[in-house]
């Protein structure tokens, strides 16, 4: 019988709390184990933690490692580079993913370099070649006009990013797995880099990247004043205002609200996209909202293919009408 797959999730932990990427990440890993057959361990660097690790078992864990140490309480790459090469070399996983965040973009590439292994940062898609064996690593290339889906077939192990929000977090199950403390050299906790602290920047628009509801707008709304429209409508629904790129590139919106791509990933229960074609570059930013609603008058649009509701026609017409009837509702009541 051949050993059974390792995957491997590097977790992420600010401010003692372990950050949501880590949950789809490790979500996303059971998925790919449970194809062939394999194991899910989630590391966890920390200067202590506030929550509980045990909680990564109901996202599909069968392993969670945790490292403790007052030196990794602020990031520091060197230290972090250090332990996850020690832990990664003893345990020898098949599978590494780590979120395309600040720190992931920073690790990943010295640790990949490391292990001497290759990295496809940033990816968009990731599934199991049942055939191989071999992680099917897809993300945009040549300047994001094709998807391009990578292997590493010789080295190990077969490492990849994803930025957050872009595969949906699994329900919580009652698995239970086992909690473990491995043991790490002192010498990798000194560092020859000194953290001085962090400063939060603000981009200046509500992040609409935390929203329950996001209503962006594309180059079928014709002219910047439109987005007054859809800045009612969200408003009226307690959420933010998205944008595909022309728009900010045209400056009818500020670079904030760029959704996709080469803006952000949000992850809304609703998502209404209006006058939006839906390029790939505009899905890689929303794809996994709870509800998507297009409103485009094309018929053929590629939006409509990951719809939940599709409204075909004007949107100079749907979206006052839609604005009307909430605020019709709401006298009423
Ligand atoms: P269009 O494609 O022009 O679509 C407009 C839509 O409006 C059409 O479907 C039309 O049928 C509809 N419409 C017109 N009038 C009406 C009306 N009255 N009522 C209803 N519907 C109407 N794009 C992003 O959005 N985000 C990114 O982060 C991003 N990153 C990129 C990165 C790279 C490297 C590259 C190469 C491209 C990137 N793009 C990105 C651009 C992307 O390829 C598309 O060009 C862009 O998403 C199209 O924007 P749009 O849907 O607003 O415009």
């Amino acid at each position: 019988m051949t050993a059974q797959k390792s995957f491997f999730v590097l977790g992420e932990v600010r401010d003692g709390r372990i950050h949501s990427v880590t949950r789809e990440l490790t979500g996303k890993a059971r998925e790919l184990a449970d194809s062939v057959g394999g194991r899910v361990t989630t590391v966890l660097l920390s200067g202590g933690l506030a929550d509980s690790p045990e909680d990564l078992f109901r996202y599909g864990a069968d392993r969670v490692l945790s490292v403790e140490h007052p030196s990794m309480t602020l990031y520091n790459q060197e230290i972090e580079t250090n332990v996850l090469a020690h832990v990664l070399r003893e345990e020898q996983p098949e599978v590494v993913l780590a979120g395309a965040t600040t720190s992931g973009r920073t690790t990943l590439p010295a640790l990949a370099s490391k292990l001497e292994t290759g990295l496809t940062a940033d990816c968009t898609g990731l599934e199991m070649d049942l055939e191989t064996g071999l992680l099917l690593q897809t993300r945009p290339a040549l300047g994001g006009n094709v998807m391009a889906t990578i292997k590493t077939p010789e080295r190990r192990p077969q490492m990849a990013t994803v930025r957050p929000r872009t595969f949906r977090i699994p329900e919580p199950s009652e698995r239970k797995g086992e909690l473990l403390t491995p043991g790490i050299p002192a010498a990798l906790f000194e560092s020859s880099i000194e953290n001085l602290g962090f400063d939060r920047v603000e981009d200046g628009a509500a992040n609409i990247a935390d929203m329950d509801v996001v209503v962006s707008g594309g180059k079928g709304l014709k002219r910047p004043e439109s987005f007054r429209m859809l800045e009612e409508l969200a408003e009226l629904l307690g959420g933010g205002v998205g944008a595909s790129r022309p728009t900010v590139e045209a400056k009818w919106m500020d670079y904030p609200h760029q959704v996709g791509l080469s803006g952000k990933v949000v992850a809304p229960k609703v998502y209404i996209a209006a006058g939006i074609s839906g390029a790939v570059q505009h899905l890689a930013g929303m794809q996994t909202a709870g509800y998507i609603v297009a409103i485009n008058r094309d018929p053929d649009a590629s939006i409509f293919r990951v719809a939940d509701l599709g409204l075909r026609g004007d949107l100079f017409d749907i979206i006052p009408r839609i604005i009307d009837r909430i605020k019709t509702e709401a006298n009423s009541r």
